[in-house]
């Protein structure tokens, strides 16, 4: 299998030249060329497999053979090996058709180590067969920091930079990330906002002749690759526990960059049933404006109690668009170019094709705090801000009762304590493997919006 860019004008590439890398250089990101297709009794037969077992099965196809089968299943088994949860993503019965998903049994709690944890075992694998070095650089609002630190950390051959915005993220968060220890970890607060962070990660990836020679850029934000494949396989964990592929299931799934429910999309696409997506947003709602009423335009990026939805513009969606617009590249660059300039609409045809899988809701910061003191009441169950988000959606949008509709639980409320107090519920307590978070030592340097004082101060860390 072989991996082409969703501008169309990049040469096709292996499994592990994209694993290595961020975009592909002709702007686009990197899909598979032809997706793998599971048979409806090949599916079934994976009914009551452990996580990884399962995962090996789904995972395998992308990887194409470049590394052998008993090491990838090694490295799957050990990605999950330390989840606090036996049942790796746990199912919990809401309501009579109605199911969450608890994506945040990880060591980050949030759904990011699911593809995080794969995702560092996977560098360390091809960097040390290759001996090669190269310097992990990413932006992050919170959890996917955190989650890339604790991914990477133990590889040799990595250096990681992660740059927050200062001051603007948890306290949970920012001590996630600072605390980690190891000479390779470099946490960057930058003083500016998540955008100035994405834009200069952006640029640095864009000219990275500030490295020595050595060394490349490697992404771990969902426009990796090997992101959105680890998120694949649980959609089918989950499918099979409510009786797919001998039924269709639906997901109910908070988005901001369009990874996660990409993911689902894919799946789909491999033969799993899946009736409906429901894409949850928060206020800020590009994409329920474009699936609800073909509106594909900026707004105004607003804070809310769902920070890792505050997004705008969601990367992945243009993998989405690629295969909307039949995998023409051109048509694929001219729609997500022009944002910004001009309103953007989706041929009426298009839309319509979009709707069939795709419903959308939005949701504000109050209905959030009220959906989460109300579930908590009748089922006793305690949802963080981005997961109420989704189980309100999902009420809004399940079109057929009889299909179950399965919400992704995306983090643990002890990360959005916000949410949790204003919703006049008690923050519950850290993990056990957390307990100590606030007496940790925190190591991070503060540095100017600037590409030139970033790229200085990680030439200086290399050499
Ligand atoms: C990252 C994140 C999301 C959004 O996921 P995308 O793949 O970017 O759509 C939702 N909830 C939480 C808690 C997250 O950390």
């Amino acid at each position: 299998m072989k991996y082409i860019s969703t501008r169309g004008k990049a040469p096709a590439s292996s499994f592990e030249q994209v694993l290595l890398t961020g975009l592909a250089p002709d702007g686009g990101l990197y899909v598979p060329e032809t997706l793998p297709r599971f048979s409806k009794e090949e599916i079934a037969s994976w009914a009551g497999l452990p996580y990884d077992e399962l995962a090996f099965h789904v995972i395998k196809p992308f990887v194409n053979g470049e590394i052998p089968d008993e090491v990838l299943k090694q490295l799957i088994t050990n990605s999950y090996r330390d989840f606090s949860h036996s049942a790796v993503a746990p199912m919990r019965n809401i309501n009579s058709n109605e199911w969450v998903l608890e994506l945040y049994c990880g060591p980050t709690l949030a759904f990011k180590d699911f593809a995080l944890q794969l995702l560092g075992r996977l560098l360390d694998y091809v960097l040390i067969r290759d001996d090669k070095k190269v310097a992990v650089l990413g932006a992050t609002s919170g959890d996917t920091g955190s989650a890339a630190l604790e991914g990477c950390r133990h590889c040799a051959n990595i250096d990681l930079f992660i740059l927050h915005p200062y001051q603007r993220v948890s306290e949970v968060q920012r001590r996630q990330m600072t605390s980690v220890p190891g000479e390779n970890v470099h946490n960057i607060a930058i003083r500016g906002n998540f955008d100035d962070c994405q834009k200069i990660v952006k640029t640095a990836f864009g000219d990275q002749s500030f490295l020595p020679e050595d060394r490349q850029l490697v992404a771990v934000n969902s426009i990796n690759w090997a992101r959105i494949m680890a998120q694949i396989v649980y959609y089918f964990y989950a499918a099979l526990q409510v009786g797919a592929p001998h039924r269709p299931v639906s997901f109910s799934v908070p988005t901001g960059n369009f990874g996660d429910i990409y993911a689902g999309y894919l799946a789909r696409g491999m033969g799993l049933p899946v009736d409906q997506l429901v894409i949850a947003t928060n206020h800020n709602d590009i994409l329920h404006r474009l699936i609800s009423q073909n509106d594909y335009s900026l707004g105004e990026l607003k804070a809310s109690l769902s920070p890792s939805m505050d997004i705008m513009v969601s990367s992945n969606f243009e993998r989405y668009l690629f295969d909307l617009f039949d995998r023409d590249g051109e048509a694929v660059e001219k729609f997500v170019t022009a944002l910004g300039e001009t309103q953007q609409q989706l041929p009426e045809a298009l839309l319509q094709k979009a709707q069939s899988l795709f419903s959308s809701y939005a949701v504000d910061d109050e209905t959030t705090c009220k959906v989460i003191a109300e579930i908590y009441q009748d089922t006793g169950f305690l949802l963080d801000p981005h997961t109420a988000i989704g189980v309100e959606a999902a009420r809004r949008c399940h079109r057929n009762p009889a299909v179950p509709m399965i919400s992704l639980a995306t983090a643990h409320p002890v990360k959005f304590a916000d949410a949790v107090k204003k919703a006049g519920l008690e923050n519950p307590a850290l993990p056990l493997h957390m307990q100590d978070l606030f007496e940790r030592e925190e190591r991070y340097d503060v540095l100017d919006n600037d590409i030139s004082a970033v790229t200085g101060y990680m030439r200086q860390q290399l050499c």
